[in-house]
């Protein structure tokens, strides 16, 4: 049932200061509304439980995309096409733009913010995979500071985040001069667009000499929330790439995914999907 919008206040400050202000308020928890792709949705299904918000949408401290030596700074009210249009991401990220790319449609991709996507933890959300394949870490900011936190333990559960009632997200920091041999991003769903991931899949691999020096796998829906396979990544570490190897890893794989049935696909299909998308990126299709 729709929500009754008269019992809503949207305030829309115009720095970042007075936006934190309002959210160490005591007596009312006043929520961010950042694109509102996700909270919206909640509003037409009448399932919106608090009634506050802070508008971030005129703080230019949380927009753009900044480009520093060691680091490439994504402020959190980017959206997936200014994610789409940046050169440097294109170039050096490329799984973050592949995710932003299979993001909903163009709409979407417009107004929904990379900020958004991290909170509003989903754990089929496109974005995370590619952040813990690329190591990114997180600002995020109060009235009692700024502080920076690995994005690998940021979320901690269905849900759950380590993030104060009071705290934004303001950035996303990703590390510069990583090279991977080759790095892939894929999302299995209902449909080949406009769906929500069964299995998302981000996947980086640096070889020496046919030898696995390091290796990044991380997925979406196979989890409480987005994680990267780090049993599977150590049974690769220091082998060579061939089939013994990745059978070695399909199996680790179990060791790091907790897949449920939901309305929208069974553990066993996401299991052996995780496995596939897996060994698809490592070896090449897989076969029978
Ligand atoms: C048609 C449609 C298709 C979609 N397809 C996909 C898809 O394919 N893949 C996918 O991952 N998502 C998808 N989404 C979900 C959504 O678009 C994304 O999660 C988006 O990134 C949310 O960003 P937003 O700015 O709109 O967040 P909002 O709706 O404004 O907020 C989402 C949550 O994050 C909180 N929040 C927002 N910004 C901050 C911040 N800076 N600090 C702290 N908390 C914050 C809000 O309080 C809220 O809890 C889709 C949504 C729609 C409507």
């Amino acid at each position: 049932m729709r929500s009754y919008l008269p019992a809503f206040d949207l305030l829309v400050p115009a720095t970042l200061e007075e936006a934190l202000t309002l959210m160490a308020n005591q007596e009312a928890r006043w929520r961010p509304f950042a694109g509102g792709t996700d909270l919206m949705v909640m509003l037409e299904a009448g399932k919106l439980v608090e009634t506050k918000y802070v508008s971030l949408w005129n703080l230019n401290a949380l927009r753009g995309i900044v480009v520093h030596d060691a680091e490439v700074v994504i402020n959190a009210l980017t959206t997936y096409s200014e994610i789409l249009a940046s050169e440097t991401l294109r170039r050096e990220f490329p799984l973050l733009g592949q995710a932003a790319m299979e993001t909903g449609g163009i709409a979407t991709q417009n107004r929904g913010t990379i900020g958004g996507n991290i909170a509003n933890a989903s754990p089929a959300a496109d974005t995370p995979p590619a952040l813990l394949a690329y190591d990114a870490e997180l600002d995020v900011a109060s009235v009692r500071g700024t502080r920076r936190t690995p994005y690998s333990t940021f979320h901690t559960g269905y849900k759950k985040m380590d993030l104060a009632p009071d705290e934004l997200i303001l950035s996303v920091r990703l590390p510069r001069g990583r090279t991977w041999t080759r790095a892939h991003y894929r999302k299995v769903g209902t449909r080949r667009a406009q769906a929500i991931s069964k299995v998302c899949f981000a996947g980086a691999v640096d070889l020496h000499d046919g030898i696995v020096r390091d290796v990044r796998l991380a997925f979406g829906s196979v989890a409480p929330a987005c994680v990267r396979a780090a049993s599977a990544e150590a049974a690769l570490r220091g082998r060579p790439l061939d089939r013994e190897a990745v059978a070695a890893a399909r199996a680790a794989l179990a060791r790091d995914i907790a897949p449920i049935d939901d309305m929208r696909s069974t553990a066993q299909y996401r299991a052996t999907v995780a496995g596939n998308v897996m060994e698809e990126f490592l070896l090449g299709p897989v076969e029978g």
